[in-house]
């Protein structure tokens, strides 16, 4: 296929950057900390409640707007059942919002250092966006983002670099911008972060999205949702009735069923993922990394003494695979998922070695 593309394709497709993402090797051997999934598996309930699904009935469409699910999920957050949009995973979910609340004039704004799918939406919708600068501490500084904009959207946590914004910061940005819709992608919200959830009452014009890739470990079922006002989610579901009738299956909304009223387990993993976390932070201070404070499920790191391409490198030469993402500012960094107990140690000891080694 040439520079131009294939003649065949309509003519936008050619300047299209699609998302990359992290490898999903097919050796077990291999530690996957490159890409943030749990590395528990979901509740057994989880798995009973889809073997449970598997029936005559599958050659049936499933409920078209999830709705034994959407009632689930308002319950769980004592919210309206007309405030709760379910996608194929929250990038689905993303793809509609974009389509939905950020084809406007003027620019959306987002952060520089921010989940790279992000500008992959841009370029599929034509959307203009302004990336706005990060401290020097790689957080948001949520008052650069006062100005006009056709709208906002960050990851609270965000990613990679794990960092919190707090409530009242997140509602002093609302009280200034009333004219555009703020995306909130809480996909780390679980980790300890505090949910913006409670402002859905105060402002009509946020849309907070969820997966249950991540601290629900059903990233291979591809289930994602958004919360927001009856307006913002009427108009998701004109936008995704457009689309897809159909995007979450029978197998999902009883897996996701199950995993919302297993709260035990949730709680126990989430638990063990902050605990992890910590273990883990701590295990990499002593070798030297500088950390940043996390409050997802991974953490980015770098050393001043190794060059983050070298650590990524040399990592995977040993069969652990994290994520190094080669772009100012974080060329320097890599992003570790948090694994289980085994898996964080393994990695210790290997960064170790690797150390030792190179020093000689
Ligand atoms: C993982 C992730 C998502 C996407 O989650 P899916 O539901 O698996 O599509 C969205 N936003 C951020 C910031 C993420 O890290």
């Amino acid at each position: 296929m040439g520079e131009g593309g294939n003649t065949y394709w309509s003519k936008f497709v050619k300047d299209l950057s699609p998302y990359e993402p992290g490898e999903q090797p097919g050796d077990e051997n291999v530690i996957k900390l490159n890409t943030n999934e749990s590395p528990f598996g979901p509740s057994p309930a989880v798995l009973q409640a889809v073997k449970a699904e598997l029936n005559d009935d599958i050659r049936l469409y499933p409920p078209s707007n999830g709705d034994p699910l959407k009632k689930e999920i308002s319950e769980y957050y004592g919210l309206s059942e007309k405030q709760v949009f379910l996608g194929n995973g929250s990038d689905e979910v993303l793809a509609h919002a974009f389509n939905c609340f950020f084809r406007k004039k003027k620019p959306i704004l987002f952060p520089e250092v921010t989940y790279s799918f992000y500008s992959v939406f841009c370029k599929l919708y034509g959307i203009k966006n302004q990336k706005i600068s990060m401290s020097e501490s790689l957080n948001i500084n949520l008052e650069k983002y006062e100005v006009p904009n056709g709208g906002i959207i960050f990851p609270n946590p965000n990613a990679p670099t794990g960092t919190l914004l707090s409530l009242d910061n997140i509602r002093s940005l609302l009280k200034f911008n009333t004219e555009s819709v703020v995306i909130i992608d809480e996909a780390y919200i679980d980790f300890g972060g505090e949910s913006a959830i409670p402002l859905l009452q105060d402002y009509k014009n946020i849309l907070i999205t969820h997966t249950l890739s991540k601290s629900r470990a059903l990233a291979g079922l591809r289930i994602g949702y958004a919360l927001g006002s009856k307006d913002l989610i009427d108009g998701m579901y004109r936008v995704k009735n457009s689309f897809n009738s159909y995007p979450t299956s029978r197998l999902q909304i009883a897996a996701a069923i199950a995993s919302f009223k297993d709260e035990n387990y949730f709680q126990d993993s989430v638990k063990k993922i902050i605990k992890g976390r910590d273990d883990l932070t701590k295990g990499l201070h002593a070798l030297g990394f500088y950390v940043i404070p996390s409050f997802g499920n991974f953490l980015l790191v770098t050393h001043s003494e190794h060059s983050a391409a070298d650590i990524w490198r040399r990592l995977r030469q040993v069969g652990i695979l994290v994520r190094h993402f080669d772009q100012s500012p974080i060329s320097n960094y890599v992003r570790i998922s948090v694994g289980c107990e085994i898996q964080n140690k393994v990695l210790l000891e290997a960064l170790k070695k690797i150390f030792v080694t190179h020093l000689i």
